[in-house]
């Protein structure tokens, strides 16, 4: 008896080797990163668990050390891919597809993160009471015929860290904080709630324009309970008065730890792959980084934009100060 249990189990350990599994930490909402890790298993048979964490990915990882079950981790906003990266728990990646898919802007100069998809963080306006071109530049924001018309999601929020970081790249501190200022006494409300409670606080006509990633245009036009909110606005690509609009990125890295390198690398490459890159085109309504990958027809219908040439490298640079200034100014207060 005890002989038929032991073959049974070497048996079935000889039929599986290694699992063939790849270990995702995603700070992404499930249902964003389900169509692409379904799409990986159905290509590759390599199954995926994923695990969401909202908050303190990087600490898990720290705290888990080299047991650490994780050998993806996916996550949005170039200051999180950095963090990942400055407390030592991703590794460096060499890939040819990486680097060929995913134009040299859009990942980690030392190969630690790569982005999947960019954003723009753009204005929602209201179709009844913005007038076209009255929205322009996001120095504008600060003009007191803004005065309270705005609404926003925390300043500390990352999405509004980045623009922060941007807005010190292009005009210094002081300026920056200048502008914070005027914004904050343009605010219609406190700061609060997500990008898309803005939109419904337009809809509401408690303010008339709003910050908020492209993408989220597209996901409320999917939720019946939001396609209204989506339908009172139009989107407008604001610029910096001597650049372009304001994007970000959602990116994928190596932990340093990861016990399934080989399945791990293919999960990356699939994911700069031009199979998944339409899926985030047309699923998340992102954009894609891999050049000749369309938008979705969605996206397009948006219009054209001169992205900020801002490094994002230099924008992650900028968060801490940027964190000081919105708390300076007292940004939410
Ligand atoms: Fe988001």
């Amino acid at each position: 008896m005890t002989f038929r249990i032991t073959t049974a189990l070497a048996a079935l350990a000889v039929a599986t080797p290694a699992l063939a599994e790849v270990n995702i930490y995603s700070q992404r909402q499930p249902e964003l990163i389900a169509p692409l890790t379904d799409a990986f298993t159905e290509a590759t048979g390599i199954e995926t668990n994923t695990v969401y964490i909202d908050q303190g990915l990087t600490e898990r990882l720290s705290a888990e050390g080299s047991r650490s079950p994780a050998d993806i981790i996916m996550t949005v906003d170039i200051s999180r891919l950095s963090q990942a990266v400055d407390a030592g728990v991703t590794q460096a990646v060499e890939s040819e597809t990486l680097s060929d898919n995913i134009p040299a802007e859009f990942r980690d100069p030392g190969n630690q993160w790569f982005g999947v998809t960019t954003r723009a963080r753009i204005v929602y306006a209201s179709k009844d009471r913005v007038a076209e071109g009255e929205v322009t530049t996001y120095e504008d924001l600060a003009d007191p015929k803004w005065q309270g018309r705005i609404c926003t999601r925390s300043g500390t929020h990352p999405y509004n860290l980045a623009l922060t970081s941007a807005m010190i790249h292009h005009h210094g501190y002081e300026a920056a904080k200048a502008w914070a200022e005027g914004v904050k006494a343009n605010l219609a409300r406190k700061p609060q709630g997500n990008d898309r409670a803005q939109v419904k606080a337009i809809w509401a006509g408690e303010c008339d324009i709003s910050l908020g990633n492209t993408y989220y245009m597209g996901k409320m036009l999917e939720d019946p309970e939001q396609t209204e909110w989506a339908n009172s606005v139009r989107i407008v690509f604001p610029t910096f008065e001597d650049s372009g609009s304001h994007m970000n990125v959602s990116g994928v890295a190596m932990t340093a730890a990861a016990p399934h390198r080989e399945d791990a690398l293919k999960f990356m490459e699939f994911l700069a792959s031009p199979e998944a890159q339409q899926i985030y085109a047309e699923v998340n309504y992102e954009f894609p980084v891999k050049p000749g990958v369309e938008r979705s027809e969605l996206v397009q219908s948006w219009g054209n934009f001169t992205p900020d040439t801002v490094n994002l490298m230099d924008l992650s640079a900028l968060r801490a100060d940027a964190l000081r200034l919105m708390e300076e100014v007292n940004f939410d207060g």
